[in-house]
């Protein structure tokens, strides 16, 4: 037997080797990556960026519970014959689980001197470019480099947010969470420019960032989030990618290769109702892993029906959603936070029905739509 190898031992990957486990004590079990810091989460290293900075962790659990994990990159996959080639040599396999995640989007203007958190060692390069700046301009208004804007200042390094968008977080939470978020940076001294595409970054000390209108900031340090794409290339000979490069499955995320499943940042499946479904968020990546677990040791298809959950941290305010979150095809109902920071609920309705929200600072708000979120995804019939 030559048991489950699995790709990836980020969130979706380690979630599954853990629950196969738990589930299985006799399962041969093999993680393959190519990164040598993992075990360890990536949620941590946007969150701060200053005192004990995360590490990695948790490889003795791995070892103590017969998880086999490999150091080496996945290169290319025979499906027919169920090998997987990998830069220490082939590996046969009985199942496989494809959970390679993404990586840092890298546009012509990004040098080496331009930073991107993505990794550990990202983490710790840009850590240590922190105690030694006096300025930094962050790249990118999605939630990662939301979180990168606050954690600078929150290192008392003065802090310029740059992005396309003409509002942070407008079109992708509506209007009230973009109105209570730009607040919520300025206030803790963000200096925000909306509207903005980066030219180029000419890496000097200190670096200049042009913008196409001519404008041109100084920092001594340039931090990039400005999104990712599925880690995927290596299978580029075989049947599994979509067009965008996600590993297509269907709803219970199997691909179409016998035996392989695929899971996490890299995935796009066939949710609940019936629409293609992407998510990059951890939480789904850890259930992913779960569910296929489940699924292997069973013998079983079942569809995957949880809605996705993300959360973030800006300025000491959690944000939450869940669901369906999309301002453009949605009416949102909005009410203020009780307790005893300012925050909102947003509720996305299509219909008149519930179905997504984002909360800020409003858990007791949160819990009662999650509930009902998940509830409506657990009860509608799979298209
Ligand atoms: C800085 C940062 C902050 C984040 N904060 C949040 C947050 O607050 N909330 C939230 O919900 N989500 C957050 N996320 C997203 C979350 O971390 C991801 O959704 C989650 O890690 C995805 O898990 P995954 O297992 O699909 O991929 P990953 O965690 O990316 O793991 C994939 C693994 O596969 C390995 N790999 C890739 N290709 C190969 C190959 N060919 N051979 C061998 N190994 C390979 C990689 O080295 C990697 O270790 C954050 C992400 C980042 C980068």
């Amino acid at each position: 037997m030559n048991g489950t190898v699995i790709v990836g031992a980020g969130a979706a990957g380690l979630s599954c080797a853990k629950h196969l486990r738990q589930l299985d004590e006799a399962r041969t079990i093999t993680v393959l990556d190519k990164d040598p810091d993992v075990p360890y989460e990536r949620p941590p290293l946007s969150k701060a960026l200053s005192g004990a900075g995360p590490v990695s962790g948790g490889a003795d659990e791995l070892i103590k519970a017969g998880i086999d994990v490999v150091l080496g990159a996945a290169l290319s996959l025979n499906t027919a014959a169920r090998v997987l080639h990998t830069s220490g040599g082939d590996i046969a396999y009985d199942e496989l689980v494809l959970a390679p995640g993404s990586r840092p989007h890298r546009p012509e203007w990004v040098s080496d001197e331009v930073h991107a958190l993505h990794s550990l060692d990202d983490s710790r390069r840009l850590r240590q470019a922190v105690s030694a700046a006096g300025s930094a301009v962050v790249i990118g208004g999605g939630f990662v480099g939301a979180e990168l804007a606050a954690s600078l200042v929150s290192a008392k390094v003065p802090t310029t947010f740059v992005f396309r968008e003409d509002a942070l977080f407008r079109n992708r939470l509506g209007e009230a969470a973009s109105d209570f978020l730009t607040r919520l940076h300025a206030e803790a001294g963000v200096k925000l420019i909306h509207g903005a595409t980066v030219a180029d970054v000419q890496p000097r000390q200190p670096a200049l960032v042009h913008l196409t209108d001519g404008t041109t900031l100084y920092a001594d340090l340039v931090v990039a989030g400005i999104g990712s794409h599925p880690d995927t290339g290596w299978l580029g000979d075989t049947e599994l990618l979509a067009d965008d490069d996600t590993i297509r499955t269907d709803a219970c995320l199997s691909t179409s290769a016998p035996g392989v499943n695929a899971a996490g940042d890299s995935v796009s499946w066939i949710g609940f109702d019936g629409s293609l479904m992407r998510s990059a968020h951890w939480t789904t990546a850890r259930s992913h892993g779960r569910h296929i677990a489940f699924d292997l040791v069973a013998g079983t298809h079942t569809p995957f029906l949880e809605p996705p959950y993300f959360w973030s941290m800006q300025h000491g305010s959690l944000l939450q959603g869940i669901g369906h979150v999309d301002p453009q095809v949605s009416d949102i109902d909005v009410v203020p936070g009780t307790g005893p920071k300012p925050g909102l609920l947003a509720r996305y309705l299509i219909g008149g029905e519930l179905v997504g929200a984002v909360a800020i600072n409003h858990p007791q708000g949160f819990m009662a739509a999650r509930a009902h979120v998940e509830q409506r995804a657990a009860s509608t019939p799979v298209r």
